[in-house]
């Protein structure tokens, strides 16, 4: 049986069963986008507060790289400090 395409208004062959809506892969990665869209349209709370959720957990991924980035500044610097003392001493001989 024939259908039209949701997206590009095209004739596409397919079964009676098939719950596929449009013709090709592109157009129904398009459907999707309007499909999410829409349904971000209709639920704007919804995606207000998981953008809420998203930047928390983010500020705290942040959070962690600093913490981890500093220990690893410190780590090299006292090793670079350790160096700089050694040579400071053998100068010193
Ligand atoms: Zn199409």
């Amino acid at each position: 049986m024939k259908r039209t395409c949701q997206i590009c208004k095209k004739e596409y062959e397919t079964t009676e069963f098939s719950r596929r809506k449009t013709c090709s892969e592109e157009c129904s990665k398009e459907l999707k986008r309007r499909y999410f869209k829409k349904y971000r349209k209709e639920n704007p709370e919804k995606f207000r507060e998981a953008s809420r959720r998203y930047r928390e957990r983010h500020l705290q991924e942040v959070k962690g790289k600093n913490r981890v980035r500093k220990k690893e500044y410190y780590r090299t610097h006292s090793e670079e400090e350790k160096e700089r003392l050694r040579k400071y001493r053998k100068d010193g001989e």
